[in-house]
Formats: C-alpha cells, structure tokens, sequence
C-alpha cells in the first residue's frame, strides 16, 4: 500500500509472539545483529525490534497480507526432549534465520491448537493479539536460545580433544581422520601432554569371545566394554543401537535409560 498512515490507522501489523520475545532480550547479540541487517520495505517496513514484518492483518476484514520477503515455516523444537513444534521466521534473501517463535499447530506451543486442516493465513493471524485470532504460540526461552544452535559462531563444529587435565577445560581441534584413527586404534592418545596411560581403541574391544572378567561372567565379552549412552529418538538412536549391537556389546542406552 502507498499510504503508510492508513497502514497505522487499519492494519495491525504481525510482529506478535515472534517480535516480541526477541525485544525481550531473548536473542543474543548475534541474533539481534542478523535481525537489524534484515531489509525492510514500504510496505512492511522493520518494526522497533528490528525485524521485518512477516505479514500483516486487516483487522476489518481478517485478511492476511504476507510479506514475501519473509520465510515463516512450521518445525519442531529439539532444545530438549519435550519435543514442542516451533515456527521459524527466516529472510528469503539470504537464508537467515531471523528469529522462532511458537507453532499454533502444537499442542505443546498453544491450547487451543489449530487444526492441521487451518489454512497459513489462520496461523499468521496467531502472531497478534487481534484481528480474530484463534489461539496463541509460544516456545520457551531454551528454544529460543536454541538459534545459537544453528549460527553462532562459537558453536562446535570440529572435533575437540582434550589438552589439559580432565576438568581443566582445555580442548583442541583435531581432524576428522585424527579422531577416527584414535577411536578405533586407541593408544598413548594424551602424551602430547605428558599422561603414560594407554588408551583401548574399538580395536581391541572387538572381542566377542574373552570374558571382560572371569570373575563376573554377568557382565559378558569384552566388546561390552563399547557403550553408547545414546541420545534423543530423532533417528539417531535407531543407528547408534545398530552399530554398537552389530559390534557386540549389549550396551545401548536411550536418552532415559541412564
Ligand atoms: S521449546 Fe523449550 S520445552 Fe519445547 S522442546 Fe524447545 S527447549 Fe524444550
């Protein structure tokens, strides 16, 4: 629309539940500085937070405009084991994740939830507190937090070997090959920082047929001895199980079996 001050004056524009938990300190400074990067137009211009627009709503008649520029998809939250839905808004142009907010569609997010059936125009009304809105969305301030997950940028995307006493806190990167090599070799793995002790690798614990102990044949072969204390159920403890039963241990555990 050209004339910005009807805009004010008959749409309610849908920063809602998304806007306002990153006004509330939510975000952390990287988010915030995506977020004031993101362009704004005329006719869905950045609201105070720094976020554009992803649609607005005629509180007249219930129409929803969308702005284009703007992705808002339905997903699901892994923060934690609760497993709620979650509703991403991202910037078309470059990908970026602007910021999450709540899936009206989860019942974990709004009660009332939409039906599956309800158009995305029913969920872009969710975003505000008018406009005949039929429920509400939120995610707690862990799933918000869980965009760092994605893109901040001191994230662990390589892997770390220790490069201190155990509790110090000193890590180092190492390589792909390196850490395979040392996983399934073993060996003196910590004499670069002056510990003797050596390390059994998947190697020497592929052993079906030796006793772990004699004395306690409960406890059965030595591949028991490969134990995987697993991880939420999103297909990677199908996978995990698989290989540490194809191994030969018994030792599987599930994100609740501990
Ligand atoms: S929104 Fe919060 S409670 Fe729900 S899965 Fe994410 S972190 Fe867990």
């Amino acid at each position: 629309m050209s004339d910005l001050s009807l805009d004010r004056r008959q749409f309610l524009a849908a920063v809602g539940a998304l806007g306002a938990l990153s006004a509330a300190g939510t975000l952390g400074a990287t988010r915030l500085a995506d977020a004031a990067e993101a362009p704004g137009s005329a006719e869905f211009p950045v609201a105070p937070n720094g976020m554009p627009l992803e649609a607005k709503v005629d509180l007249a008649t219930g129409k929803v405009e969308v702005n284009d520029d703007v992705l808002v998809r339905y997903s699901a939250c892994l923060g934690c084991y609760s497993s709620c839905g979650n509703r991403v808004k991202l910037d078309r142009a470059t990908g970026k994740m602007l910021t999450i907010g709540g899936n009206p569609y989860h019942p974990s997010c709004a009660l009332p939830y939409l039906d599956f059936d309800e158009p995305l125009t029913e969920a872009y009304k969710t975003l505000t507190w008018a406009g005949g809105a039929k429920t509400h969305a939120t995610i707690c301030g862990r799933g918000q937090g869980c965009q760092d997950g994605y893109s901040q940028p001191e994230r662990v995307t390589v892997p770390l070997k220790r490069a201190g006493k155990r509790g110090e806190g000193k890590w180092k990167a190492i390589g792909w090959d390196q850490l395979i090599k040392e996983v399934t070799e073993g060996g003196k793995l910590f004499a670069d920082i002056g510990e003797d002790r050596n390390v059994e690798g998947f190697k020497a614990l592929h052993d079906t047929k030796t006793p772990m102990n004699p004395a306690e044949p409960l406890l059965g072969p030595v591949s028991n001895q490969l134990v995987m204390f697993g991880s939420r159920g999103d297909g990677r403890t199908a996978v995990g199980s698989r290989f540490v039963n194809s191994f030969g241990s018994i030792n599987s555990y599930s994100h609740g079996a501990s």
